[in-house]
C-alpha cells in the first residue's frame, strides 16, 4: 500500500491509523493492574525499570498520562470500567459489602462484555482476588469466569490459565473479549524470589521518594517499613506481574491473533505506600488515584495524550477507534467519552471508599478540573491543590484561592447529584448474598467492615 492510500485510510478513521484495514470484530484484551501506581512505571517517569515488558508495550500504543480512577477501590472502579458510568451511578460504592449493606451493579447495566457476546464475541475473565470474584455483578456475560481459590491467587497462576485459554483462539475464528486481572501489588508485598530482592541496591531512588514526603509505612501485620523497603517490596512485585505480561503478551504472537487483538492496559487505582500518612488505598489523594492506562491498537499510531481521562471513559474510548455491531446501547448507556474525539477535558469527580470515608479526617471526595485538585472531607473541611506547581498535594491553597474553592464546591455537588440522579434512572444497587466463605475471605484482604 503506497504512503498516499496510508494516509486516506488513517483519514476515513477519524483518527490516525495505519496498515490494513480494521475488522468489523476485532478481538479485544483487557489486563487490569491492581493497586499500581502510575508514577512505578517508566513510561510516566519512574526513574526505576520496574516493568521494561508494560513499558515496551506501551511505547507501541496511545498512552493516556493522565488516567484518574473515580474511586480507590477495586470493585467500584471495575465495575466502572466495564459499565462505562460512574460509581455514584452504577451503586456500587464498596468492596461488595459495608456496614451491613451489600453492593452489586444493577442488572439494568449493559456491562462491555454483554455488548460483546450479544456481537458473537467469546468472553472469559481470568480474576485474581475476592472483591472481583463471581456474585458481585462483574461475572455477567462471561461464558468463562475463572477466579481461582482463596482471597488472591498469584499472577503466574492466573497467567498459566489465562494462557490455556488464550491459545486456542487462533486468527480468523470467532473473536474474543478477554479480561485478565493482576492482583500482587496489592498489599502483603510479599513478591516471589527473585523479585523480592530485585530492587535493594541503592540507586538513588531516596531522592524521588522524599520529594513526595512518603513515610514510614504501617503494614496490617503491625510492622512499619522504611520508605526505601516499601518501594523495593512494591517494585518487586511490579517486577514479577511484568514478567508474567510477557508470557501472556506471548501468547498472542504464539497463537497468531497479537496482529488483529486490541489490548488495553488499565489500573484499577494506585497505592499510598506511606505517601500523605496513607500506606494502603481508598481515599482520594493523587498516588492512589492515578493508574495506568494505554490502548495498543494494530491498525493506529502510537501517541501520548495528556487529556484527563476516568474509568468511564476506557470502553467508550476504545469504541471511538474499533467498531462493534450493537455499541450505540453501550455508549448511551455510558456517561464517559470517547477521549480522542473530545480533548478538551472533563471535571473528575473521585470518591472515597464509604467505609474509609468514616475513619475521620481522610477526604471523602474530591475533583479534578485540568490542573485543579478540590478535596471536602466528611465533616466539610476543604482542601485545594495546584497540581502544575505542587504536582503531590504538599500546599493547601484553600485560604489563597478562596473564589476557586467555592466554584469548585459548587461543580462538585452539582457533577454529584447529576451522576447520582442517573443512578436511580439507570436502576439501583442490587442486594447479594454473601456465603461465609466470602466474607472470610474479604476479612483477610481487609474490607468487610
Ligand atoms: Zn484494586
Amino acid at each position: 500500500m503506497s504512503a498516499t492510500s496510508l494516509l486516506a485510510l488513517g483519514m476515513l478513521g477519524g483518527c490516525v491509523s495505519m496498515g490494513p484495514e480494521i475488522p468489523e470484530r476485532p478481538s479485544v484484551l483487557l489486563i487490569t493492574l491492581d493497586t499500581t501506581r502510575a508514577d512505578h512505571l517508566a513510561t510516566y517517569g519512574y526513574p526505576r525499570k520496574t516493568t521494561p515488558t508494560l513499558d515496551a508495550h506501551a511505547a507501541r500504543s496511545i498512552v493516556f498520562d493522565r488516567f484518574l480512577v473515580p474511586m480507590a477501590t477495586t470493585l467500584p472502579t471495575h465495575t466502572s470500567l466495564l459499565t462505562g458510568v460512574h460509581p455514584l451511578e452504577h451503586g456500587v460504592v464498596a468492596n461488595v459489602k459495608h456496614g451491613g449493606q451489600s453492593f452489586a451493579a444493577s442488572e439494568e447495566l449493559v456491562p462491555f462484555t454483554a455488548l460483546a457476546k450479544a456481537a458473537g464475541y467469546s468472553t472469559a475473565a481470568f480474576v485474581s482476588a475476592t472483591p472481583l470474584k463471581a456474585g458481585t455483578g462483574i461475572e455477567e456475560a462471561f461464558d468463562t469466569f475463572d477466579e481461582g481459590k482463596g482471597p488472591s491467587r498469584v499472577a503466574s497462576r492466573t497467567t498459566d490459565v489465562a494462557r490455556a485459554w488464550l491459545k486456542r483462539k487462533r486468527r480468523a475464528r470467532k473473536p474474543f473479549f478477554a479480561w485478565v486481572h493482576y492482583f500482587d501489588p496489592h498489599a502483603p508485598l510479599e513478591p516471589p524470589p527473585p523479585y523480592d530482592t530485585w530492587f535493594e541496591r541503592r540507586d538513588g531512588i531516596e531522592r524521588w521518594l522524599a520529594d513526595r514526603q512518603i513515610e514510614r509505612s504501617e503494614r496490617r501485620s503491625g510492622l512499619a517499613l522504611e520508605p526505601l523497603e516499601t518501594a523495593n517490596l512494591y517494585d518487586g512485585e511490579l517486577r514479577y506481574v511484568d514478567d508474567q505480561i510477557a508470557r501472556l503478551l506471548d501468547t498472542g504472537r504464539e497463537a497468531g491473533w497479537a496482529e488483529h487483538t486490541v489490548v488495553i492496559v488499565v489500573g484499577d487505582h494506585g497505592e499510598g505506600l506511606g505517601q500523605h500518612g496513607q500506606s494502603g488505598h481508598g481515599v482520594t489523594w493523587g498516588e492512589q488515584l492515578h493508574a495506568p492506562f494505554w490502548i495498543s491498537s494494530p491498525w493506529h499510531a502510537p501517541r501520548r495524550i495528556d487529556t484527563p481521562t476516568t474509568a468511564q471513559d476506557v470502553f467508550p474510548t476504545l469504541l471511538g477507534l474499533v467498531d462493534i455491531p450493537g455499541e450505540e446501547r453501550f455508549l448511551e448507556q455510558s456517561s464517559g467519552v470517547d477521549v480522542l474525539a473530545e480533548p478538551s477535558g472533563r471535571p473528575i469527580l473521585h470518591l472515597a471508599s464509604s467505609h474509609q470515608a468514616t475513619l475521620g479526617a481522610e477526604a471523602e471526595s474530591a475533583l479534578t478540573v485540568g490542573q485543579w485538585r478540590y478535596h471536602r472531607s466528611h465533616d466539610g473541611a476543604e482542601m485545594l491543590f495546584t497540581l502544575a506547581t505542587d504536582p503531590h498535594e504538599q500546599k493547601n491553597v484553600v485560604e489563597a484561592f478562596p473564589l476557586q474553592a467555592r466554584v469548585l464546591r459548587d461543580l462538585e455537588k452539582g457533577i454529584a447529584a447529576e451522576r447520582a440522579a442517573r443512578g436511580s434512572v439507570l436502576g439501583t444497587v442490587r442486594e447479594v448474598s454473601l456465603d461465609p466463605e466470602r466474607i472470610e475471605q474479604l476479612e483477610a484482604l481487609g474490607y468487610v467492615q
